[in-house]
């Protein structure tokens, strides 16, 4: 069979956010990229359009990404594409994770990175000889990363059509948290790309604000400072508007690179607390975690260095009982967080914690992947009940992106600022936590048989999923 062209689809879950999409599909974009120069691609995020079902017929390949909140939805998506003679080669985290459930319903399974094994899928496609499942054993050495090509910039035009272009400098995380899915795709040893590399990418992608999807950016401040100062140093030299990273609070520990991150235009990092609550340390990796002044005392450090924090906090680990949520938003509301992003524990396909689940019985076996989005109760906790937990989660959400909340941390982060700066940080300082409130209406959120959703109560009410699903 002779390859006609390549589709490459993001599925859709969010919508646009006031006419622009919140998650571009960078992934896609750099396979897209991997793609010989004579064959067409085309990739949609179906958060900005719809798959054009009746142009994709039998001499398509389509290549669809999904993380587990996507996969009845790509299962659907992959049925239509059948009816049509396409054949689907189904990646990311999902299937990387479970490939021999997706294999059930998909032409062929991307285990891993896939930057090795896609351009082969393209060219076995094209001979008639596809294969089941091609799996990319090796992390990609990622000073060999092929640039993303002009024709897939063009085509996706992030800049205008997304609110925050992706970018990507490191990858992989030694640390060994239960309930972590990045480290089974991505690795346990920290890459790096070279800095000259990252340069002339932010450049050529034209630029001016990014949030990098690496693991655990912020462990490099102490595994790899020399390269840091390097980077930071090269950046500093870009006519950049703000990035911003994730990072752990062992940032705060490092002023001198902070300091220079922030000449570096970085003006956000997202510290993963994860709890208030010290008897949870076993399942986050050995982090030093409940120690509520060395928290404080971090982000006074980051915000000494110019730089915002917000705060990523989940519910639900054994140690936990129904007073944590009152206990963490009574530190929330003490702290000078500048944002606030609080999720449910949710136990992903491939990790340790929903192996030991299942064994235990506690996996709630009737609720499908697409409500594994982090704001829903998916299994029974240790010292709660999947509604007590259900209950907390949906109060002190309510209390954190009520109005009067976005607005006190917003403020508080604007006012950090230089006067000068108020009108280039204005949507900034308040947009993480606007975002959250929006994402969050998730847990009003109902699967449809199409893997798509319908709103059934709660934030509904207050028109913001009518922005999210309109734009
Ligand atoms: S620190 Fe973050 S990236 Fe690293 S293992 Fe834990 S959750 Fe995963």
């Amino acid at each position: 069979m002779s390859i006609r062209k390549v589709y490459l689809i993001q599925p859709g879950r969010d919508g646009k956010l006031f006419g622009r999409g919140t998650m571009a599909p960078y992934t896609l974009m750099r396979l897209g990229s991997l793609a010989p120069d004579e064959i067409p691609v085309q990739i949609i995020d179906e958060d900005l359009e719809a798959v054009p079902f009746a142009e994709i017929g039998p001499n398509d390949l389509v290549g669809i990404t999904a993380k587990t909140l996507q996969i009845d939805r790509t299962r659907w998506l992959t049925e239509q594409l059948h009816a049509r003679g396409a054949t689907v080669v189904v990646g990311g985290v999902h299937a990387t994770l479970a490939p021999d459930e997706v294999l059930a319903w998909a032409d062929a399974v991307a285990v891993g990175e896939a930057y090795r094994t896609w351009p082969q899928m393209i060219e076995d496609f094209d001979r008639g000889e596809l294969k089941r499942s091609y799996v990319d054993e090796e992390w990609t050495n990622l000073d060999d990363l092929k640039p993303i090509t002009d024709r897939v910039l063009q085509q996706v035009d992030e800049n205008n059509r997304y609110w925050t272009p992706y970018m990507e400098i490191t990858r992989g995380c030694p640390r060994n948290c239960t309930f972590c899915t990045a480290i089974r795709v991505s690795g346990r040893v920290m890459r790096l790309r070279p800095v000259d590399a990252v340069v002339e990418e932010i450049e050529r992608r034209k630029l001016k604000r990014f949030f990098l999807t690496d693991d655990n950016f912020g462990l490099n401040f102490r595994l790899n400072p020399d390269y840091m100062e390097k980077l930071f140093k090269a950046l500093r030299k870009l006519p950049l508007h703000g990035w911003t990273v994730q990072a752990e609070q062992l940032t705060a520990d490092h002023p001198d690179l902070l300091k220079l991150a922030r000449e570096a235009h970085m003006d956000k990092i997202f510290i993963g607390f994860e709890t208030v609550n010290p008897g949870n340390r076993k399942e986050i990796g050995g982090k030093a975690k409940g120690n509520l002044e060395r928290y404080h005392r971090s982000i006074n450090r980051v915000h000494d260095a110019g730089i915002g924090v917000v705060g990523l906090f989940v519910f639900g680990f054994d140690g936990d009982t129904t007073d944590v949520f009152q206990s963490t938003y009574d530190f929330i509301k003490r702290s000078n967080l500048d944002g606030v992003s609080v999720t449910i524990l949710t136990p992903f396909v491939g990790t340790p914690q929903r192996r030991d689940m299942l064994q235990e019985g506690r996996i709630l076996t009737h609720v499908p992947w697409s409500l594994y989005d982090t704001s829903h109760v998916t299994y029974t906790p240790g010292q709660m009940t999947p509604e007590e937990l259900s209950r907390g989660y949906d109060w002190i959400t309510r209390k954190l992106y009520s109005w009067p909340s976005i607005l006190r941390r917003g403020w508080s982060s604007l006012s950090r600022q230089p006067v000068r700066a108020w009108p280039r940080k204005a949507v900034a300082s308040f947009s993480t936590d606007l975002g959250y409130r929006i994402a969050y209406a998730h847990r009003d959120w109902a699967p449809t048989q199409n893997g798509q959703g319908h709103i059934v109560s709660g934030a509904s009410r207050d028109g913001f999923m009518h922005v999210l699903q309109t734009g």
